[in-house]
């Protein structure tokens, strides 16, 4: 018997890395400390300082800015804790942030903050409310949602915040590579995007850090990259994380398309072919939604038996929400949609990426009707 290849519909949750970051990290891998002042520590300073101009230019930022870090989780805990660890602190936030956000805000209230979380419409888009008129220590918001992949309106969030002084970190990691993005024009303090998302690296994120506010060092040591994130910098993969960055943004305008296509050919056959069926956000009127994203509810379908059914066939899904061991938890965000239960369970993400084909799509929508009437049996047991 022949095993075919997975077909993989989970690339917002990770992506393959892209051979050019593959050969980037093993060419640079020999590098030493970027911060010794002798020859070898000079050749690795060099490497790293035109990884931070790549990403600069790329992302609308300046060098400077650019702080690289071990994981989106990581920029996006460094800069909350970093302007909202003082006493006294006020936290604005939504109810639709990845738990690197979500935990990090419920932590921080925890610790003493006050937190308020601008409202969600059923659109799935956040709504900018006079929450955002008194100042705070932060207020973050996601650009893009991982779950649904409805874009959020951060500039005007940003624009309203900075507007009475309050400092705005952007969770851009579901953007950075998929989206043109100008941090210096978007009005943001800080924005968090992570490697293994753009076909980079896993375990490599960045955080773009304006000069001035600049959140308080979380980690204490030897002061590197402006004492923000010290430690001495993996210099390859920061190369690594550049360069695939650089291919990235190189294609992708022609990706997007590409991927828009592909995405509502699938979600068009599967409304065709599946009665009951909804497209959470997706042709809601004045919703954008990211290019690979098809996000679907099949209410009455049981949400792991959807996973398993389909992994039985190849394919690899995932609901998009919170996994804790392998178990699906209830997505936060489709409940702060206000969505029925039944659909919040039946809920189902298939993000399309770089080595999808339109085979793998025909695959899925020749398995998907046999995959969602028994899932829907199960859920009856
Ligand atoms: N923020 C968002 C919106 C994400 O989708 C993810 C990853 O799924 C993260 C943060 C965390 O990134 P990382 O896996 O690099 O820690």
């Amino acid at each position: 018997m022949t095993v075919s290849a997975p077909r993989y519909f989970d690339h917002a949750a990770t992506t393959p890395m892209r051979q050019v970051a593959v050969d980037t990290w093993a060419e640079h891998a020999h590098l030493l400390n970027p911060g010794g002042q002798y020859a070898s520590g000079r050749a690795a300073n060099a490497v790293l300082a035109q990884a931070r101009e790549t990403v600069a230019e790329i992302l609308g930022a300046d060098p400077v800015e650019v702080i690289f870090t071990a994981s989106g989780t990581e920029a996006d805990n460094v800069a909350l804790r970093g302007f909202a660890e003082e006493p006294g602190a006020r936290v604005v936030s939504t109810p639709i942030e990845h738990p690197a956000v979500r935990e990090t805000v419920a932590n921080l209230g925890k610790r003493g903050a006050t937190v308020a979380m601008l409202p969600v419409g059923e659109d799935g888009v956040v709504d900018i409310t006079d929450e955002l008129d008194e100042p705070a220590s932060v207020m973050t918001c996601m650009w893009a949602n991982n779950e649904t992949g409805a874009i959020q309106p951060v500039a005007d969030i940003a624009a309203r915040a900075n507007g009475v002084g309050t400092p705005v970190h952007v969770d851009a990691v579901q953007v950075v590579g998929h989206l043109p993005v100008d941090f210096h024009a978007l009005g943001a303090t800080t924005l968090a995007a992570s490697a293994h998302k753009f076909g980079g690296p896993r375990g490599a994120g960045i955080l773009l850090a304006k000069r001035s506010p600049v959140p308080a060092p979380v980690l204490t040591g030897g002061g590197q990259q402006r004492g923000i994130r010290p430690g001495t910098v993996d210099v390859a993969t920061a190369a690594a994380t550049a360069a695939a960055l650089k291919e990235a943004a190189g294609e992708m305008d022609a990706e997007a398309a590409r991927l828009t296509q592909l995405r509502d050919e699938l979600v068009d056959g599967i409304l065709s072919t599946i009665p009951d069926t909804r497209a959470t956000v997706l042709g809601t009127e004045g919703v954008d939604v990211l290019p690979g994203h098809a996000h679907l509810l099949f209410p009455g379908a049981n949400g792991d038996a959807m996973i398993m059914l389909l992994d039985s066939f190849g394919i690899e899904a995932s609901t998009g929400s919170a996994c804790n061991n392998g178990v699906n938890q209830r997505s936060h965000v489709l409940e702060a949609m206000g969505l029925p239960d039944d659909h919040v369970d039946g809920a189902l993400r298939f993000t399309l990426g770089r080595t999808t084909t339109d085979e793998d799509v025909q695959f899925l929508l020749g398995r998907l009707p046999e995959v969602i009437g028994k899932a829907r049996d199960v859920a009856k047991l």
